[in-house]
């Protein structure tokens, strides 16, 4: 099970993400939601930049990090430990399907929460920075986190993940549909208002992720759900507005030009707060 599972787990999730980013670039292109985004000389530079950052993480922090969670899920699995196996199909009497709906509902909470929590405590903040500096925002933009980041994530996930007790084709199933949903809601498409409206009622939109990449410490501290809306209407931290065109992308402190190479990108954790 875990050869199986060890073989399953990266390849589905990333093929899943590049054909996403494939589409929504291109897309990006013809269909602009921000023309200026599309301008010639700004759009290469910004992608090559967060393509970087994301290449490093899939390649160095994937490497690093997934086999010690599925080592850990399969242990968990096994020992029959964790919240899903309790609540599961032999306890309640349902199917596997259901089991795998709700960890995926489960670990998107998780999720929201955890997304949550880097917004509040300063030293997770931080890292989670440089994913808000960004000046503009596109289907690159849902790879930029710092590698630092990516760690932390990654460590929390290993106790989450026997503690939730999910499986690593549930947590497949999940990131299946996590990676092209963070690629669709970076994306700098221009979707008809009254889709973006309705995608909001069961996703996190475009627009409703383009406030959660506002300069505005308001908006940044809100829509923090990374798949299902519903997290941020249940507790209380959904935010909306009329002029989605308005909105003014990155962290004030982090404007200048030499926050935006690799260097700057690496460096930003390290920044003293004035
Ligand atoms: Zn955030
Ligand atoms: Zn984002």
């Amino acid at each position: 099970m875990l050869e199986e599972a060890a073989v399953e787990f990266p390849v589905d999730k990333r093929l899943f993400a590049l054909i996403a980013l494939a589409l929504m670039w291109t897309l990006e292109g013809w269909l602009p939601f921000f023309h200026e985004f599309n301008e010639r000389g700004k759009r290469y530079p910004h992608a090559g930049r967060n393509l970087a950052v994301g290449a490093f993480n899939a390649a160095v922090m994937v490497a690093l990090f997934a086999g010690l969670v599925v080592y850990v899920a399969a242990g968990a699995r096994s020992a029959g430990f964790g919240l899903l196996p309790w609540l599961g199909p032999h306890r309640l009497g349902l199917p596997p399907w259901a089991e795998t709906i709700a960890a995926v509902l489960v670990f998107d909470a998780w999720m929201y929460l955890w997304h949550r929590i880097n917004h509040i405590i300063p030293f997770l903040w931080r890292f989670h920075r440089v994913h808000h500096s960004d000046p503009r925002m596109d289907v690159t933009s849902g790879v930029r986190f710092h590698p630092g980041e990516i760690a932390l994530s990654f460590m929390a996930r290993i106790f989450m993940v026997p503690l939730l007790g999910i499986s690593i084709g549930q947590l497949a199933v999940y990131e299946s549909i996590l990676l092209p949903v963070i690629m669709l809601h970076h994306s700098n498409i221009a979707i008809p208002p009254g889709a973006d409206v309705a995608l909001r009622w069961i996703i996190v939109s475009p627009n409703m992720h383009r406030v959660h990449h506002s300069d505005w410490q308001p908006e940044t501290d809100s829509n923090y759900a990374s798949v299902f809306s519903w997290w941020d209407r249940i507790f209380g931290s959904y935010r909306w507005r009329e002029d989605y065109r308005a909105i003014t992308f990155g962290l004030h402190e982090f404007q200048d030009e030499a926050w935006q190479t690799l260097r700057g990108i690496l460096k930003t954790p390290l920044r003293k707060d004035e």
